[in-house]
């Protein structure tokens, strides 16, 4: 299982400042998780205002 940022995703940066690792980050078009560093703790997924993040 990984947690990813789908295009729902309207840059609010609300999920990056969440993340108690730190694996989000500003990407291209949408926030990017770094699936090296994500812990699958879920909270991004629960923070996120337009459900862009996905567990798959
Ligand atoms: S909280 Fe959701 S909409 Fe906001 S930056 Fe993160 S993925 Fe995008
Ligand atoms: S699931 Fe947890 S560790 Fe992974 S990106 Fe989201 S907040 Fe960060």
């Amino acid at each position: 299982m990984a947690y990813v940022i789908t295009d729902e995703c309207v840059m609010c940066g609300t999920c990056e400042g969440e993340c108690p690792v730190e694996a989000i980050s500003e990407g291209d078009g949408k926030y990017v998780i770094d699936a090296d560093t994500c812990v699958e703790c879920g909270t991004c997924a629960g923070a996120c205002p337009t459900e862009a993040i996905k567990e798959v």
